[in-house]
């Protein structure tokens, strides 16, 4: 089977693992703020907090906004369960506006209407969750006007799109949010097994990022309530978790990043080939968004089944029995069960229905060969011929 997506671990990053392995520290040594200083000079911004996965990177960037019971937390329904989870860990509420027909992500039209309403209703949220989904940014520069307008404060999921551009600035610049999150897993652009970060540019945020990212413990006198007792004090002055990452972990994310640039680029000239490949076929390849590079996590086409005349479970199925390993991203969030029990109808949102109806995630990651490119377009071309 061909996988949608694969890691890419070169003999350094294996090197480089092996080296802390063989060091003093493997966890809370000098890897993980150097991986820290790597990724934040990469995007140009202030601060970076690495986490043990993105999900704890969204859980604490909410509590850094101080998002709790009361509260409601918006986000796109095509996105990853852990978008929408991250509020509900803090007792907040979700909900959700609709997606973007061409680009998949939250639209900022959508939003518009949403938060004029929810204004008027006095139940705006606090925080919104924009998801750059399959690496291409949301439009953020309107959605910044608009929470600006209304006091909502933005956290981006930016779990897909490290290495990914818009306006000219990298993704996690936070230009156009308050804090943004990267996920490391293996599927990702880059890994560090389970791993994710948070960036920003505002101190305060960082600062709450980091105690609660370990048990809201400080050694920082700065930050205690007494005097210190002596050398070996430290206090917990919040109640926070163990969301730490390993030096190991960082060691491999490090090494990765180095090679950043290489990776998205060999992504761009695979989503290239199937751009071409696939003109003229009934479907949709991904929409470039103007001014916005995408790290092309995924590549997601639209089946045109009126034209097909195929179901599309029928084409996902056969396209898997062929060895292709086709995935779906995704299945949108409140038809999940518990969100369904949290009351939220069956067809809530009309584009992502309509998305979730004929989309398609097809192989895309650096090691995939030419050979197995075209083995895909063969196959798919066929599927979908008339
Ligand atoms: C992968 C992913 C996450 C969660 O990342 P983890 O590092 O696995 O916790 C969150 N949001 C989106 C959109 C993702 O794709």
């Amino acid at each position: 089977m061909i996988p949608y997506g694969h890691q890419d671990i070169s003999e350094d990053d294996i090197n480089a693992v092996v080296e802390v392995l063989r060091s003093d520290f493997i966890t809370q040594g000098p890897v993980v703020p150097a991986f820290e200083g790597a990724v934040a000079n990469y995007c140009g911004c202030q601060h970076a907090v690495a986490t043990n996965s993105a999900t704890a990177a969204l859980h604490l960037a909410c509590l850094a906004l101080d998002v709790g019971p009361g509260d409601c937390v918006w986000t796109s329904p095509i996105t990853f369960v852990a978008s929408a989870n991250a509020a509900l860990y803090c007792g907040a509420r979700v909900d959700f506006v609709d997606i973007d027909p061409r680009t998949y992500n939250l639209s900022p039209d959508r939003l518009e209407e949403k938060l004029r309403q929810a204004d008027i209703a006095g139940a705006l949220p606090k925080v919104i969750i924009p998801v750059h989904l399959a690496g291409q940014s949301c439009d953020m520069a309107p959605i910044k006007r608009l929470a600006d307008r209304y006091g909502v404060r933005l956290i981006e999921d930016a779990s897909h799109a490290i290495g990914g551009r818009y306006h000219g600035d990298p993704v996690g610049s936070c230009k156009f949010s308050d804090i943004a999150v990267f996920s490391f897993h293996p599927v990702k652009i880059v890994t560090t097994g389970e791993g994710g970060i948070a960036t920003t540019n505002d101190p305060g945020l960082a600062e709450r990022l980091r105690l609660d990212r370990s048990h809201g413990i400080t050694r920082d006198s700065a930050l205690m309530q007494s005097t210190s007792h002596g050398p070996w004090y430290y206090e917990q002055v919040r109640l926070g978790f163990n969301y730490r990452m390993t030096d190991i972990a960082a060691a491999l994310g490090r090494s990765q990043l180095a090679r950043l640039n290489e990776l998205v680029d060999r992504r761009h000239e695979i989503a290239a080939a199937y751009d071409e490949a696939f003109a003229g076929l009934p479907l949709t390849v991904p929409w470039r968004q103007p001014e916005t590079r995408s790290s092309f996590h995924l590549y997601i086409v639209r089946l045109d089944l009126a034209r097909i005349r195929r179901s599309h479970r029928a084409i996902f199925e056969s396209l898997r029995a062929k060895g292709i390993g086709v995935n779906l991203h995704y299945i949108p969030v409140y038809k999940q069960p518990w969100y369904r029990d949290l009351g939220f109808p069956e067809a809530y949102c009309p584009e992502a229905e309509a998305y979730y109806g004929d989309a398609i995630s097809l192989p895309i990651f650096p090691g995939l060969t030419k050979a197995e490119q075209q083995r895909v377009i063969d196959v798919l071309s066929r599927e979908v011929a008339a």
